[in-house]
């Protein structure tokens, strides 16, 4: 029989049946570890930046608005009101040196390629000077990592307090402002307060619109999963009323057959405590759909309600799976994805914002990049010859007339107008490819900051530092099973779909 014949859900089923077509670069969703959708029973989101687009530049501003506020009723300067913050200055993946005043970006082994101190980059020499012999890792009193988007404003904040303690102490009561140290202490908790008390939910909540994009493709991403018989939950450490005014903006009269954002989730657990959910045994409090508790705290939850606190296994015991058929979506490195994955055996898919800019400066600029990545061989190719032809060069030196002489190979000035012969060679030799190494290293300067320009003029991308993966690059590789840019992304996907992930990338591997 034809397929056109069949009635319409089996036609349907047939046409899409087959390979799904690859989504838009910016929408792909790219894989660490191989993950099989179909194992998948639970799908768990994140709420604030995950499920949750905010539009980084609006709540940045209403961020550093109200912290600002909160630091001048402390006793800072009135001044830091005029203070203009570039919001393209802080990104995921810095560290904060609390001590020095500094700001930093490393790779992947922990080395410091660049940093500033305020607003004014570190040159080369002072970088290495401070940072030679620090690593990752080391010291967490004194270093401050900026693992989230919400992150961001804390460090721009930071920056610009330090820039305003070099240079205008005579701003501070008897000219003496705060150390670096008490500085951002005093910058965290006025964002945590700001956080807490309302300064920028309550305006969110007012205009959602304002702060937050409403991704059109969500329902239907949600949908798919449902349709697919997975269970969904929500699992968010923002608290009932102000996840309950965000997921009303993002799915509220959206698909006809949900009745309202509720109903899209199995599970709702707002107030979660992160990461403490994954390892504290704590209990589950139900709360009534005005929010307010209801009963005695429970140690498990049951479908349909909303709860505040808990823990991962009781979620896990309630619903009758094993952690690995478990995927939670989530946007912060360290609270929704490494403790997921270290202590609760969670497969992770991580949601970074970042990624859509990324893959569009990339695919603009892939000759350059194509470029940069044949200078480099190139680099490595002449630094190998050079070193070779130094080699010879030297052992040329080391030869005498005598020897020559000796080993009766010429008579003695015919030795040394040879040996001089060759020497002078040697040393064009190695001094053109010594230009020519000049000549190349000064291409690819230029090329990468061109490309640098482009993803962000103080740092660059994201995920690379200098040719090799950011600390934030390989976080992202070693603790997501999966990444991509948004939720919606994986509407392009079947909900059955194996992961699989390309084959690793050690460098003996590339040698055939
Ligand atoms: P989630 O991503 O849905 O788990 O929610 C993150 C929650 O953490 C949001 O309610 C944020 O307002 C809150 N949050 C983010 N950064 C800070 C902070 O620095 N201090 C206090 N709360 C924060
Ligand atoms: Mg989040």
């Amino acid at each position: 029989m034809p397929d056109s014949e069949f009635p319409t859900p089996i036609r349907k089923l047939l046409t899409e049946g087959g390979l799904e077509p690859d989504a838009p670069l910016e929408h792909r969703i790219f894989t660490n570890r191989d993950l099989n959708l179909d194992r998948i029973s639970l799908v768990g989101f994140d709420m604030d930046y995950t499920l949750a687009i905010y539009r980084q530049d609006a709540i940045e501003e209403l961020s550093i608005r109200s912290t600002t506020a909160k630091l001048i009723a402390r006793g800072y300067p009135e001044m830091l009101k005029e203070v203009d913050a570039d919001p393209r200055f802080a990104i995921r993946g810095l560290m904060v040196d609390k001590r020095l005043g500094n700001v930093i970006k490393m790779d992947r082994h922990g080395y410091v390629g660049r940093g500033y101190h305020g607003g004014r980059r570190l040159d080369g020499n002072e970088r290495k000077e401070i940072y030679r012999a620090q690593r990752l890792g080391q010291e967490q009193e004194r270093f401050a990592p900026v693992d989230t988007l919400f992150a961001l404003p804390e460090v721009t904040l930071f920056a610009a307090l330090v820039d305003l303690i070099d240079e205008h102490p005579e701003l501070w009561p008897g000219a003496s402002p705060p150390g670096y140290p008490e500085a951002w202490q005093d910058v965290r908790e006025c964002i945590d307060e700001a956080h807490r008390d309302g300064s920028i939910k309550d305006l969110v909540r007012q205009d959602p619109g304002r702060y937050i994009d409403r991704d059109p493709h969500l329902p239907e991403t949600l949908h798919k999963f449902r349709s697919a018989g997975k269970k969904l939950f929500v699992l968010t450490n923002s608290f009932f009323p102000y996840s309950n005014a965000v997921m009303e903006y993002l799915l509220g009269d959206s698909l006809p057959s949900y009745a309202d954002w509720t109903s899209y989730f199995d599970w709702v657990v707002v107030g979660s405590g992160k990461p403490g959910f994954f390892g504290d045994g704590r209990a589950f409090q139900e709360l009534s759909r005005n929010g307010d508790p209801v009963g005695p705290p429970k140690a498990d939850v049951q479908r349909g309600k909303i709860y505040q606190g808990g823990n991962q296994h009781g979620l896990q015991a309630s619903f009758g799976v094993h952690p690995d058929e478990v995927m939670y979506v989530g946007d912060h490195i360290y609270g929704d994805i490494v403790r997921s994955k270290k202590s609760s055996g969670w497969r992770t898919a991580l949601v970074v914002q970042e990624l859509e800019q990324e893959l569009a400066v990339r695919r603009a600029r892939s000759i350059t990049l194509q470029e940069i990545d044949a200078l480099y061989a190139l680099r490595a190719r002449i630094a190998a010859e050079v070193s070779s032809q130094r080699h010879q060069s030297r052992a040329l030196n080391r030869l005498t007339v005598e020897e020559l002489v000796a080993r009766g190979e010429r008579d003695g000035p015919e030795a040394e107008a040879l040996l001089e012969q060759a020497r002078a060679s040697a040393r064009r030799r190695v001094e053109r490819l010594r230009a020519y190494e000049e000549e190349v290293h000064g291409t690819l300067e230029r090329r990468s900051k061109e490309v640098d320009e482009a993803f962000n003029p103080y740092w660059g991308s994201s995920f690379t530092e200098r040719h090799d993966t950011s600390r934030f690059g390989s976080q992202v590789e070693y603790y997501a099973c999966v990444y991509t840019s948004r939720v919606s992304n994986f509407r392009y996907v079947s909900p059955a779909k194996y992961f699989i992930s390309p084959q690793g990338s050690m460098p003996h591997w590339q040698v055939r």
